[in-house]
């Protein structure tokens, strides 16, 4: 198994498809983009099914394809198809921005995909373009839609709140969401912009983020034993059926019951999503590496996690890789 010195089992593996992206949001690069990783050293299909299936091997049960932007990636309904092919098949979803998702949703719900994510911040078409710096709230929405018709449920919507800029949208996107009955978490913003601008002090705390939806709903925790490893805290809004949830990685962090290990998709296998260091399993791959050799490196990786991400730390020091090329 993928177990680390804590004790702590990863059984979530997140593969990010690709770094590139089709918007451009304010928290996550800058707006004339990033410098993409060079072709060649992306994975191919085939290596990247090969990973995933080692890292199934090793106990892994869930799969979730992120980017960049998961939906770039061409080969995206045929890898869904393969990985749900594994034995023992592992849940899978995709963590996307939602452009495309109307069109390719029914292929991906054929592909055998479970569920998806959609991030989306605003529901104002405005603040979507200073925010993304694209027009695509229409696109996000008909994603959404699409990904329910289809089945890729509960469809999970992540937003994050930047203070002065829409965290006055708490509770109307938590109107909208209970309305068409999507499942919203809010998720503080990390240090893992690619210009390293992260400020802690314009950061929108979960504290502030409960204390706007109480003023407008009735929420209830959800039990501890009912999250599990969920990054999220989960409350039962007015008496449900409709919850709402909170990452707060930053000032409620849940490393101590992380089940969590990334796969790059230059083929970087991190234990942390703060990690500072990477296993190089494309290299080993490359260099005629067996599955069994292969399974190693993710052990050993996985024996050298650190017990948290360590923002608050002194010596903090954010990853040099960017959110974009890490993945959700
Ligand atoms: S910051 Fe690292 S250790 Fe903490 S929950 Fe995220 S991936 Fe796990």
């Amino acid at each position: 198994m993928l177990v680390d010195t804590y004790g702590r089992v990863a059984t979530d593996l997140r593969v990010s498809l690709t770094d590139k992206c089709n918007l451009r949001c304010s928290y996550c690069m800058p707006p004339e983009g990033l410098e993409w990783l060079p072709g060649p050293d992306l994975l191919t299909d085939d290596e990247l099914v090969r990973l995933v299936s080692v890292a199934v091997g090793l106990g892994v049960t869930e799969v979730r394809f992120t980017g960049g932007e998961p939906l770039l990636r061409r080969g995206l309904v045929s890898i869904v198809e393969r990985v749900g092919a594994l034995s023992p098949r592992p849940r899978m979803q995709v963590t996307t921005n939602g452009i495309g998702l109307a069109k390719v949703a029914p292929a991906l719900a054929a592909a055998g995909l479970d569920r998806v994510n959609v991030s989306l911040d605003t529901l104002d078409r405005e603040r979507f373009v200073t925010l993304a710096r694209r027009d695509r709230l229409v696109d996000v929405l008909a994603g959404l839609a699409g990904a329910a018709d289809a089945g890729l449920t509960p469809v999970k919507v992540n937003a994050v709140l930047m203070r002065g800029v829409n965290d006055d949208e708490a509770a109307p996107l938590l109107r909208w969401a209970l309305g068409e009955g999507y499942h919203l978490r809010f998720i503080e913003q990390m240090p893992l912009d690619a210009q390293h601008g992260w400020d802690r002090a314009t950061m929108v705390t979960a504290e502030e983020i409960l204390a706007s939806l109480q003023a407008e709903f009735d929420l209830t925790p959800v039990g501890e034993q009912e999250r599990g490893s969920d990054p999220a805290e989960e409350w039962v809004v007015d008496g449900g059926p409709g919850k709402v949830g909170v990452i707060a990685s930053v000032t409620r962090p849940f490393c101590g019951s992380c089940d969590r290990v990334r796969l790059t998709a230059d083929g970087q296998l991190r234990n942390c999503l703060f990690a500072r260091e990477e296993s190089d399993l494309r290299g080993a791959m490359r260099a005629g590496a067996s599955d069994e050799e292969l399974g190693a490196r993710m052990r050993a990786s996985l024996l050298a996690k650190l017990p948290g991400h360590g923002i608050d730390d002194p010596g903090f020091l954010q990853p040099t890789r960017p959110m974009s090329a890490i993945g959700g």
